[in-house]
């Protein structure tokens, strides 16, 4: 979502839903874990009777313990929190669950996978960051492929079934390459409302992976 037009976000979300994508993601940024501000939860209890789509809420916060009950409440379906900041980032997970949603760890692009392994049996998603994450319209670091396909391997052996979702600069071109390295869900911002034919960039990844 941070790639829509936010003067007009009900309407660029219909774009979304027409595309037939079920996920709509949305990124939260304090201005301090990354340098960029975005949206807070009234964006999102101001979207959640508008839309059906699936809200993945993508918090890139360095307190997000104190701020998953307000985006819940305000209609997150799921939330993601960071590995990086120093909290009880094990606790967060279990009161994301209690209060009623999935959740998920994200890692960024210099944060080692094993970052996020004492996390997976706990978690629905791992997010990860394949750019450093603040702006949109960044390129993709395809060196955050071995990561996942480490993490894939570690869902295997442990007989788990979280996703595995990428987000930073996925195209229809790099998106192949992130399947075959174990990722089963993509965030496409920039390539997304930007594509002239959104179905045909759907239609694109789904094809290709
Ligand atoms: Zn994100």
């Amino acid at each position: 979502m941070l790639a829509a037009d936010h003067t007009r976000l009900a309407d660029d979300i219909k774009g979304v839903e027409a595309a037939e994508c079920s996920w709509l993601h949305v990124d939260i940024m304090d201005g301090h874990f990354v340098p960029n501000l975005t949206f807070g939860p009234q964006t999102v209890a101001d979207l959640r009777p508008k839309t059906e789509l699936f809200l993945d809420v993508h918090l890139m916060l360095d307190n997000p313990q104190d701020f998953v009950e307000l985006f819940i409440k305000a209609g997150a379906d799921q939330v993601t929190i960071h590995v990086e900041p120093s909290y009880d980032i094990s606790a967060t997970l279990l009161k994301i669950r209690e209060l009623g949603a999935k959740c998920g760890v994200v890692f960024n692009p210099g944060t080692p996978a094993s970052a996020v392994q004492p996390y997976l049996d706990q978690v629905d998603i791992v997010l990860a960051m394949t750019v450093q994450p603040g702006f949109g319209g960044q390129s993709f670091q395809e060196s955050v492929l071995e990561k996942t396909s480490q993490i894939a391997a570690w869902r295997q052996e442990r007989n788990l079934d979280f996703r595995i979702q990428v987000d930073g600069g996925i195209n229809a071109e790099n998106a192949p390459l992130c399947r075959q390295a174990g990722v089963d869900t993509f965030v496409a911002g920039t390539a997304f409302f930007k594509s002239k034919d959104r179905n045909l960039f759907r239609q694109n990844i789904e094809t290709l992976t």
